[in-house]
């Protein structure tokens, strides 16, 4: 009796010991968790400067030279894709209110949200969605330029034009 009353705290100690270094473990583990998951929250929350947007074609052949245009010239990592079927003519013809205010509600969560500095109006050869040449394509450009301005979006607009092989990319002034 005696024996085993002594030896009790001293069986017991190892074993809470062990109880308190294993609580000790799961607890850094999940403080881990949580301090990475706050950083990486904030380290996209302070991805100022290295998003752009792109108010492109829906068409698959052009947005990754736009993207890969952007990235290269603009020194930016990530290109928001705002994509519609012919975005310079929709906004050049201002007649689909509707998809208008979406394409501005998108170019606004890209400027607000992701403090994309750049904005490019997409226009291509070959185009289903403004099946018109290039000339009026340019037309149509400029005149979407000016409703984006004219929507409130102060941020720096270039014009860019995707060339017949989809792979070179034009600046259009
Ligand atoms: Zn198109």
């Amino acid at each position: 009796m005696v024996a085993s009353l002594l030896q009790y705290p001293y069986r017991r100690m190892p074993m809470k010991a062990s109880v308190r270094t294993a609580l000790f473990c799961i607890s850094a583990v999940m403080v881990g968790i949580v301090i990475s998951s706050i950083k990486e929250r904030s380290s996209l929350a302070t991805h100022n400067g290295k998003f752009g947007c792109a108010v492109d074609c829906m068409d698959g052949r052009v947005q990754d030279a736009v993207k890969q245009y952007i990235q290269k010239h603009y020194d930016v990592e990530f290109v928001d894709a705002v994509t519609e079927a012919g975005p310079n003519k929709i906004l050049a013809e201002n007649t689909e209110t509707a998809i208008i205010k979406d394409i501005e509600a998108r170019v606004n969560i890209s400027v607000h949200h992701h403090k994309s500095k750049i904005i490019a109006i997409v226009g291509h050869h070959g185009c289903a969605g403004n099946p018109t040449d290039k000339d009026h394509q340019v037309e149509h450009l400029r005149a979407s330029k000016k409703r984006l301005e004219g929507l409130g979006v102060k941020e720096e607009i270039i014009l860019l034009w995707v060339c017949e092989d989809f792979k070179t990319i034009e600046k259009i002034d």
